[in-house]
């Protein structure tokens, strides 16, 4: 492997420019997190990150991204046993209980933001918000593995051993990655793995955590609208995600305001 290809950032400014377009995708999904209440539409949600994109000069990576048919939102607004990719719609209404995970990424003088959260509308289960605490530490138990010397399968392994730790199940299907200049690049960074194995990290590489957490089963399978992706059993989901730079010291999230 060309390990070279692996290193996303190549010097300072390149850091800080990685870093303006995570802190632009921060705001566009503060904007979000402010409109969470039943009766919000996920197209309202919607319009909020694109707004905040709009005027920050940035554009969504999500937007036109080729699937079965291009992505047709700057987010994906995925509920309850909804795991990624729902489309945002004027149809869909949010209700009190449900547990929306939001997914936005920017495009920022040639760098990529990409980062996601879940969060309860109203009062939720006390069953999803411990879905909610699982999935969001299991991102942090990650991201403390983003340090040079260790190795992608430690930060998987850490993903999914805190995840199974509690009962709960990671995807298979859907993964990290690196994120640079485009949003998908190398290396994929599974949320299950084997300490020990993998690619070296190294300062400079830029990576997409994202834990996915199903509470009843790993299986998933994409409605009919061909990119919403659901727990097979129904079953609720979660999904958070950081961009995350391996730097000579601590990890450094990018996609933070
Ligand atoms: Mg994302
Ligand atoms: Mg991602």
């Amino acid at each position: 492997m060309d390990w070279a290809r692996q290193v996303h950032i190549k010097s300072p400014a390149e850091l800080d420019a990685m870093r303006e377009a995570g802190r632009i995708n921060a705001m566009a999904l503060e904007a979000v997190k402010e409109l969470l209440q039943p009766g919000v539409t996920t197209a309202d949600l919607d319009a909020a990150a694109e707004e905040v994109l709009r005027k920050h000069n940035a554009v969504s990576p999500f937007k036109g991204y080729p699937g079965p048919y291009p992505y047709p939102a700057t987010i994906t607004v995925s509920i309850n046993d909804e795991l990624v990719h729902g489309i945002p719609s004027k149809k869909r209404k949010l209700k009190a209980g449900d547990i929306v995970s939001v997914d936005c990424g920017t495009l920022f003088e040639g760098f990529v933001g990409d980062s996601a959260f879940s969060a309860g509308v109203g009062k939720i289960s006390p069953k999803a918000r411990k879905l909610l605490e699982v999935t969001e530490g299991a991102l942090w138990a990650g991201i403390d593995k983003m340090q040079a010397g260790k190795r992608t399968g430690d930060v998987s392994a850490a993903i999914q051993q805190y995840v199974e730790s509690h009962g709960y199940h990671v995807t298979r299907e859907y993964t990290g990655h690196g994120v640079g200049r485009q949003m998908h690049e190398g290396p994929q960074v599974p949320n299950y793995g084997t300490p020990g194995r993998g690619l070296l990290l190294r300062p400079g590489m830029t990576i997409a955590l994202e834990p996915m957490v199903l509470i009843g089963t790993p299986k998933t399978r994409v409605l009919a609208d061909r990119w919403t992706v659901v727990s097979a059993d129904g079953s609720l989901t979660a999904h958070f995600e950081h961009s995350v730079a391996v730097t000579e010291g601590e990890p450094l999230i990018l996609t933070v305001l």
